[in-house]
């Protein structure tokens, strides 16, 4: 009964929404814009609060929280306030073929309408403004439903974003899974949701029922692979920092690695001595490393840890009171380990050797299509040989996660890791729909040669229509350039005669 009442609830959330979107309070580059800038002013009023927020759902450190959430949704609206013009400018798209001689091609993007973001409690914050920030430059209204999991930056967003936002158009809207099942039964223009795969299901069931688009942002098992050529130090570091931030909770964070047989036990030395010097002797208290989401993921990851306990190189201890999961190093792990078996997302870091970039790349490709893929190696071939040979929404040479922080590349998955991008100016095109649009401004003078298409047909019509309508080749096109151009040229010599200009000339 609780999930009906929360059906109404919705249904006049998601109406205000749209009754708002509809008036234009979402569209106009001035509402973007207004819009963009309240976002960026609520960071820099509320950093603090965030950092409490997330350091009380994730014991996140305050550096972790600007890098990685806080200042990449500012970012992110501050680049799209300096690139709305063109944001919004249509795409010119005449490719200057016979078919539309005279004609206007261009590509406008249309926001989409209402949206739906549904976000994680991995990265609470990114998670949600992010997409928010790129809805808003699209032009869209938004319902946004935070993780439940996280509850303390839920209720910071809940509270502070009416603040800054017309709570009408963005409305933030808390509560578990039964809340985000009412939001689903409403119509919506288009759906990002970030979390697991099985949940993405039930969302992609829901959306068919209104046919509305989806971004599936999900998870998997992310590999590493290193070789006998890569900077094993540098390796080492970048794979303890990529794996451990978040005590392991991020969707990108490798999640087992590939190691040349010949290097593990350097790989394994070298993170240890990492995660000593990132964070002491007694990791526990350090205040620079996470905390597991709830009781719930910790018996799940406990779980997973028990099974293997044998194989474990450093760490394994645990404290469920805080929470607390030691970063934990497998090492002989078997295919058949519950460590294998499903995303980690939680310290646990299991080691298999391999002979070969081949064993490497075979191994990759029987699993799971990965969010993210590690290589590290400075063989040009080899690193070469992923990029070809293998399938993932990402693939990261000699680096861990930095890719998700630069908004120049796509950021999604393929097969179980996702379904769409987003991040800069791919979050335009997820939250616009491309409207293709063809004017003709002279339909008097184009009549003269576009008339043939019309009954009653002839084969002589048929012939000078196919060849209008056949795609030209490069040096056609360039001929038609070329004539454009003289024909350009000869209206102007015309013009200056007609006008006596070329007298001045003599
Ligand atoms: P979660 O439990 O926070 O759920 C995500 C959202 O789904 C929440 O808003 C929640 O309310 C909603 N939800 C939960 N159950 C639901 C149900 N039955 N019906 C409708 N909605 C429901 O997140 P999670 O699933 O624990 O997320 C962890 C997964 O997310 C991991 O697999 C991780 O790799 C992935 N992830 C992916 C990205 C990415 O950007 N690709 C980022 C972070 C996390």
């Amino acid at each position: 009964m609780a999930s009906a009442v929360a059906t109404t609830d919705m249904e006049k959330v998601v109406m205000k929404a749209r009754a708002g979107f509809m008036a234009g309070k979402t569209r106009s580059k001035e509402a973007r814009k207004r819009n963009l800038e309240a976002v960026v002013r609520m960071i820099n009023d509320h950093t603090s609060d965030m950092v409490a927020a997330v350091r009380k759902d994730l014991n996140k450190p305050s550096q972790e929280t600007t890098s990685c959430e806080t200042e990449v949704a500012k970012n992110e609206a501050i680049e799209f306030l300096r690139s709305l013009d063109e944001i919004m400018e249509p795409e010119d798209v005449n490719d200057g073929s016979l078919l539309l001689l005279r004609k206007e091609a261009f590509i406008q993007r249309d926001p989409y309408g209402v949206c739906l973001i549904l976000g994680a409690w991995n990265y609470p914050l990114q998670l949600t403004l992010l997409p928010l920030v790129g809805a808003i430059a699209a032009g869209n209204a938004v319902v946004l439903k935070p993780s439940e999991l996280s509850p303390a930056c839920a209720e910071f967003l809940q509270k502070t974003l009416p603040k800054y936002l017309d709570p009408e158009c963005f409305p933030v809207v808390n509560g578990s899974a039964d809340v985000a099942q009412a939001l689903l039964k409403q119509r919506f223009d288009h759906i990002l949701y970030t979390g697991g795969c099985n949940v993405a299901k039930i969302i992609m069931r829901a959306a068919a029922e209104n046919l509305t688009p989806v971004t599936l942002e999900l998870g998997g098992k992310c590999p590493a692979y290193i070789d006998q050529t890569a900077d094993v130090k540098a390796a080492g570091r970048r794979i303890t920092w990529g794996k451990f931030m978040n005590a392991g909770q991020t969707c990108i964070a490798p999640d087992y690695i590939l190691c040349d047989a010949n290097l593990k036990d350097k790989l394994v030395s070298e993170i240890k001595n990492n995660l000593r010097s990132f964070y002491g002797d007694d990791i526990k208290a350090s205040p620079d490393y996470g905390r597991i989401v709830n009781e719930r993921h910790f018996d799940r990851i406990q779980g997973m840890l028990k099974q293997c306990e044998k194989k474990v190189v450093f760490g394994g201890s645990s404290d469920r009171s805080q929470r607390y999961i030691e970063p934990t190093l497998i090492d002989n792990v078997s295919f058949d380990d519950a460590v294998m078996g499903e995303e980690i997302f939680g310290p646990l870091l299991p080691i298999f050797t391999v002979r070969s970039a081949d064993e490497a790349i075979r191994i990759i490709n029987s699993r799971e299509k990965p969010l993210a893929l590690y290589v590290f190696s400075n063989d040009k071939k080899i690193n070469k040989r992923f990029l070809a040979e293998t399938s993932s929404g990402n693939i990261t040479v000699n680096e861990t996660l930095v890719h998700a922080l630069a908004n120049v590349l796509p950021f999604g998955g393929v097969g179980n890791s996702g379904m769409g991008s987003y991040h800069g100016k791919f979050s335009i095109d997820t939250f616009s729909h491309k409207k293709s649009c063809l004017v003709d401004p002279s339909p008097k003078q184009s009549e003269i040669t576009m008339g043939l298409r019309y009954p009653p047909y002839s084969p002589t019509k048929e012939k000078i229509s196919g060849f209008l309508m056949r795609t030209a080749s490069a040096s056609e096109l360039k001929m038609l350039k070329l004539l454009k151009y003289a024909l350009l040229v000869l209206i102007m010599a015309f013009g200056i005669k007609m006008l006596g200009l070329d007298t001045i000339f003599h």
